[in-house]
């Protein structure tokens, strides 16, 4: 056996809720591994990189992947269950190999089969790019849910796009962000699986052919979308769905027209212009940029989608022996599609098209199965991040669609103009075609109306949509709106990021929360056992040494692991208030300054997040963070009571590494903007206390662990709307409030950057004289709040207790149970109704290698 450090082989020893590793697996999985590192990666151990043994490991893992994904798709088939397809823009998967390890209970197998090869899993694990085809909570949410999907046994697929490039790396080079492509398929993806056979048509541009009362769309230019599948395991119940991405192609006839004038050079070069689609993720968190090829993107996955759909609902068993069934009857029966937001709305006038002019029903029909077939999620109601398409940029790209969508906007009208007879503001107020300057598709409107239900994604985001942002659509159809609260997937966010909290909770309470989190409850009753809460703030003390020597080594910054970890990591956003914990940062500072004898409670603030490349004042947050840090930092007064750490390049596998470290996790959202918020949730799992505001799912937070164990601060939703009304003057504060006022002439004068005193001028213009989110109105609050947070942590028996109960009241933030509710409310399909059987595969063992001949 290879020798290892002896503190590797006790750390291998410590996971015990992955129970033991039959000798059998572990001995088929290496030679899975030495075949794959010798056929697949063509390398022998002398000359094998790192890289090649995370290939070698990533494919022999994948093979215990194919065999239940090839059967729980011939299953579907067989049993034609209704299909849930949830559409997204965004899917942020961050890395597959640890997750599929865990969910197909083979992690303590591979671990000492890679260990009796004398490597470090956790490195390998390392090597791993992550899926970056998110910006951050929505996109993320769509992996919670094919997690919770799979493994609630629904027949559910996620489909997207492949983008070549996902969200960029972010750099930090002197304090600014300076973005980087994500070349994330670089050394290409072991996970997916090309389907070129399958390449389907997508049409663009061309005119709209009036013949007989039927339309159709001619003279378009084709661009082909190739899918590419990639397995979703259910955790340990024999499921794995599908997640399909579309890449652009060109087709072979790709501007035929230069071939015949001998430019075959330009036209295969050209080829570039259509595919170019699915290059790169749009880079923008709440916010709506109306750029042309983006509405390319948004139309190029909902026409492929749903030419998928139909082709299954069409070939389904039942499909082809039962004529009904291609009467598209049974179509919203057998068929749920979820709009991830407006960005697949689309959907709406394209299966109209299809079912109207190529499937020749009636509008009527088309109508009604539309409706009962679609629902839409929306995640904002920030009026900036609200899609509205330009009708001159619609009549270009998809001129069918743009009728189909003026159509649409006459019949409801007409209905509105029935219920609220006379009612003329309201006609404009909810015309999905808006008229006032620059001619515009509301795509919220559209989808709305094109929609059965419609969701927010916290109770009090919900709220907030009836009572105000499509109030008059609520008014016009009230059962159509509903509530479902977000939630996250407790494997990855616990089970895989969490090992040690995960055992301590397996040795009290067994395993049975990983599919069941509100079995966390049980914990309560050890909420007076000191050695229980001795053994959770010793698990955090692991957890926060590990991120104490990675910051060490990736930032060369010596952070104290007594102190405590004080968090915001999130999408940089003027609306998520960064700039109030900078605000907090240097009131500490100043206050250390005065009185450097006094005692103090020692913190870590740790800020990570990207901003949108086109987010000025974004971008101008970290540069300011950065400037503050770096002052802060190399204060000998300040020493280890106060360090300012950016968190760079904030993404999925980073999340896992930061927030099972935390002792405090800063949600500070002004009410009534941030719709849900999942890192919130997140952090309550692993054990970390919240300091926020009663924003999104803070609320419910709130309410499933009591007031006792979170420390609430701020104007509730009702106050701001008040003060909004009364005249909000951010000016009067600056002038009456000394705090305030000195935080901001030090950011205005230079204080924290003397050599470019003007920097950070439109950081305070931009609060003193608008504040927009109403920093100054929260400031005494939230400073008074966080002075609670560090008395508290004076008594850490007292913290680890409130710890306990943020875990413990948890159970309600498992995306199992958000998925439940869709199933239940929007898509009308029972999880349990389909549970597949063991797999009846023997272990795979190539040892045998003329095995195939013998049979
Ligand atoms: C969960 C998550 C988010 C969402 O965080 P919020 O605090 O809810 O905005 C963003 N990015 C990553 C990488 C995440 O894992």
């Amino acid at each position: 056996m290879c020798a290892m450090p002896q503190s590797d082989v006790d750390k291998r020893k410590q996971i015990s809720i992955r129970g033991i590793a039959p000798v059998e697996n572990v001995s088929n999985i290496k030679k899975t591994f030495n075949r794959h590192l010798h056929y697949t990666l063509v390398k022998d151990r002398n000359v094998a990189t790192p890289r090649d043994y995370y290939y070698a490991l990533a494919h022999t893992v994948r093979d215990h992947l194919t065999g239940r994904w090839i059967r729980t798709q011939q299953h579907y088939y067989e049993k034609d269950p209704k299909r849930v397809y949830y559409l997204s823009l965004e899917f942020y998967m961050g890395r597959t190999l640890s997750n599929t390890m865990v969910n197909l209970g083979i992690q303590s197998s591979c671990d000492e089969a890679m260990y009796q090869l004398g490597l470090d899993i956790e490195e390998l694990e390392e090597i791993e790019e992550d899926a970056g085809l998110g910006n951050g909570g929505l996109g993320r949410l769509a992996a919670c849910f094919l997690d919770s999907m799979a493994t609630l046994g629904l027949a559910a697929y996620g489909y997207g796009i492949r983008y070549d490039y996902g969200i960029f790396a972010q750099k930090i080079d002197n304090g600014w962000q300076v973005e980087e492509p994500d070349e994330w398929l670089r050394y290409g993806n072991p996970w997916e699986k090309a389907r070129p056979e399958y390449v389907l048509p997508v049409s663009f541009f061309g005119r709209v052919e009036e013949k007989d009362g039927k339309n159709k769309w001619v003279d378009t230019q084709v661009v082909f979308a190739m899918p590419f599948d990639s397995p979703i395991p259910g955790y340990g119940n024999n499921t794995v769905n599908t997640m399909r991405l579309w890449s652009a192609k060109a087709p072979n006839s790709f501007n035929l027209r230069f071939f015949n004038d001998g430019e075959y050079i330009n036209a295969v070069c050209d080829r570039n212009l259509a595919e170019n689609i699915s290059r790169v993720l749009y880079p923008n968190d709440n916010f709506f940029e109306g750029k042309e090829l983006r509405l390319k993107q948004e139309y190029f996955l909902v026409a492929a989608t749903l030419q998928d759909i139909i082709r299954r609902f069409k070939s389904s068993r039942f499909g082809c022996k039962d004529p009904v069934r291609t009467s598209f009857d049974a179509f919203p029966d057998k068929v749920a599609i979820q709009l991830n937001d407006t960005h697949p709305s689309l959907a709406i006038p394209e299966l109209m098209r299809i079912f109207v002019d190529i499937e020749g029903l009636s509008w009527e029909k088309a109508w009604e199965l539309t409706v009962k077939t679609c629902a839409y999620t929306n995640h904002t109601v920030l009026p900036e991040a609200l899609e509205r398409w330009p009708t001159s940029l619609l009549e270009r790209l998809l001129p069918r669609h743009l009728q189909i969508m003026y159509y649409i906007n006459f019949l409801f009208l007409e209905e509105v103009k029935k219920k609220f007879p006379g009612d003329m503001d309201r006609l404009g107020r909810m015309s999905i075609v808006e008229e006032h300057g620059e001619k515009k598709i509301n795509m919220a409107h559209l989808a709305i109306v094109g929609s059965h239900a419609i969701n927010g994604v916290a109770a009090i985001h919900s709220e907030i949509i009836k009572k105000d942002t499509f109030h008059d659509f609520y008014e016009m159809y009230p059962d159509r709106f509903q509530n479902k609260t977000n939630g996250i997937t407790p494997r990855r966010w616990l089970l895989l990021c969490n090992p040690g909290l995960s055992d301590v909770i397996a040795e009290k309470i067994g395993e049975d929360w990983v599919t069941d989190l509100y079995q966390l409850k049980k914990l309560k009753e050890f909420d007076s056992n000191e050695n229980f809460l001795r053994t959770l703030i010793k698990v955090k003390q692991e957890n926060k040494m590990k991120l104490t020597e990675y910051i060490k080594q990736e930032y060369n910054i010596d952070v104290n692991p007594a102190s405590m970890f004080d968090i915001q990591v999130k999408r940089i956003h003027e609306y998520k208030r960064q700039l109030l914990n900078v605000m907090h940062i240097i009131t500490l500072y100043n206050r250390i300054k005065k009185d450097p004898n006094k005692a103090f409670v020692p913190r870590t603030v740790m800020i990570g997040g990207k901003a949108a490349p086109g987010y000025h004042m974004a971008k101008l947050i970290i540069k300011l963070i950065n400037t503050v840090a770096n002052v802060i930092n190399n204060d000998p007064i300040i020493g280890d009571k106060l360090k300012v750490v950016y968190l760079e390049n904030y993404r999925v596998s980073l999340a896992e590494k930061i927030i099972p470290a935390a002792d405090l996790s800063e949600q500070i959202s002004t009410a009534g903007t941030e719709a849900s918020g999942t890192g919130n949730m997140k952090f309550q799992l692993n054990g970390a206390l919240t300091v926020g505001t009663l924003d999104g799912a803070n609320v419910e937070m709130k309410e499933e662990m009591g007031d006792e164990n979170i420390f609430i601060f701020g104007m509730t939703v009702e106050e701001v709307e008040a003060l909004k009304k009364k005249g909000y003057n951010p000016k009067e504060y600056y002038e009456s409030n000394g705090e305030i006022r000195q935080i901001m002439d030090q950011i205005n004068n230079g204080y924290f950057n003397p050599d470019e005193p003007g920097l950070f001028r439109d950081v305070y213009n931009s609060l003193v004289y608008n504040d927009r989110f109403m920093l100054f109105a929260d400031f005494d609050a939230y400073i008074k709040c966080q002075d609670r947070v560090s008395e508290v942590f004076k008594n850490p028996l007292q913290w680890s207790k409130m710890c306990l109960h943020n875990i413990a009241s948890s159970g309600k933030f498992s995306s199992d149970r958000t998925i439940s509710e869709y199933a239940k409310d929007i898509w009308g399909t029972d999880p349990s109704e389909f549970k597949l059987p063991a797999p009846h595969e023997s272990p795979l063992n190539y040892d045998d290698s003329d095995s195939a001949q013998k049979k």
